[in-house]
């Protein structure tokens, strides 16, 4: 664990020192004399030491800004943004017939996350089709078994609608676990849960003490989610409905013969989330969300699975190497842990495959050259 928390920090330290640099480098703002070489303030018409005019420094200091202002908004407009924070959705959509592939995971001490990868699909620039894999929160058995999911995206009030660019965007999603979830108990998961430890000390004698626990699962999540663009910063907000499925819920005594309740229970759980991202550079977006999460947690009273929210948060950034690939790096907690000693570093790699772009432009040059012919 010490290492992976190692490696974690390194790569943040690294993305932070690109940040940095690339900014400080960007910030060459003053004229430099060709006479002297004397380094002048860009308001100033004459270099102070010698008194030469600066007008050729200005026009190309201002050349330069120019064409470094249009590279950045090149960039930006043909960045492949996800269509979501780190977990939480936006109300964008991928681009028609575009394919995103995302892969992560989070590096802890105390709770592992498993990992998690995504593909998604953009469909006709208003809808998108996803699979991924998703972790569940639970306090039987170590880390956060993972769930394979497929969802469906439509946006009902499309990007810069009447042509206004500050409109909000507005999306409905429905999310689905594949199938069944077999959840089981692990030893040390169970030893290290206080009130299950107490409980097994307490009846190690009577004919009770709790061997292992295992159930099926399976949910449904369903959400509206709003962005509102202002400026440089873009607010996403959104309320979810999910609702959870647990049924063959089994728990083996030591000396007792099993508990078995094979009868299907169901919950609906109201949560929501909501983030911002900033844009810091072409390159670096800072991003925050905080989100409801269903937990769940095995009851030694009730001898049942109890359904509840647990708040995560996350706070960190999302670097571009190149305009379809980049990286979300941050800091992630939970509500359920002890101490910040248990947050985690978390890492995902977003990758596109502009295949809509890219089919498009061979469908163009096709066109051109025929047309020429
Ligand atoms: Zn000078």
């Amino acid at each position: 664990m010490e290492t992976k928390k190692l490696i974690g920090f390194t790569i943040v330290f690294i993305l932070f020192s690109i940040v940095v640099s690339t900014n400080s480098l960007l910030a060459q703002d003053f004229l430099i004399c060709s006479k002297c070489g004397q380094k002048n303030e860009i308001v100033n018409k004459f270099c102070f030491v010698c008194g030469d005019s600066l007008d050729d420094e200005y026009k190309a200091w201002l050349t330069k800004k120019n064409k470094t202002r249009y590279k950045e908004e090149k960039f930006i407009s043909g960045r492949v943004d996800p269509p979501r924070l780190f977990t939480i959705p936006t109300a964008r959509v991928l681009g028609t017939k575009d394919i995103s592939l995302m892969g992560g995971g989070a590096f802890g001490v105390a709770v592992q996350q498993s990992f998690l990868g995504t593909i998604g699909m953009g469909l006709g620039n208003i809808a998108e089709v996803e699979f991924s894999t998703v972790g569940l929160i639970n306090n039987i058995s170590q880390g956060s078994p993972s769930v394979s999911t497929s969802a469906f995206k439509i946006q009902l009030i499309p990007e810069n609608l009447f042509g206004l660019s500050f409109f909000p965007t507005l999306a409905v999603s429905i999310r689905s676990s594949a199938d069944w979830k077999d959840v089981r108990s692990d030893w040390g998961a169970l030893n290290s849960d206080k009130v299950f430890y107490a409980y097994n000390e307490f009846t190690q004698r009577s004919e009770c003490a709790v061997s292992s626990i295992g159930y099926n699962t399976r949910f449904t999540i369903m959400y509206g989610v709003f962005t509102f663009p202002l400026g440089p910063i873009k607010i996403h907000s959104g309320l979810t409905l999910t609702d959870i499925r647990v049924k063959d819920m089994a728990v083996d005594y030591i000396w007792q013969e099993d508990n078995d309740a094979p009868e299907e229970r169901q919950k609906n759980l109201i949560g929501g989330f909501a983030g911002f991202e900033i844009e810091y550079n072409p390159q670096t977006k800072l991003m925050v969300e905080i989100k409801t999460d269903s937990k769940h947690e095995y009851n030694m009273e009730t001898k049942e699975i109890e359904l509840s929210h647990t708040y995560v948060g996350i706070g960190g950034v999302r670097f571009f190497f190149t305009k379809w690939l980049s990286i979300d790096t941050g800091v992630l907690y939970q509500t359920n842990y002890n101490g910040i000693a248990d947050s985690q570093i978390k890492l995902g790699l977003n990758l596109f495959m502009p295949t809509g772009s890219i089919l498009e432009y061979v469908k163009t040059s096709v066109k051109r050259k025929v047309s020429k012919e």
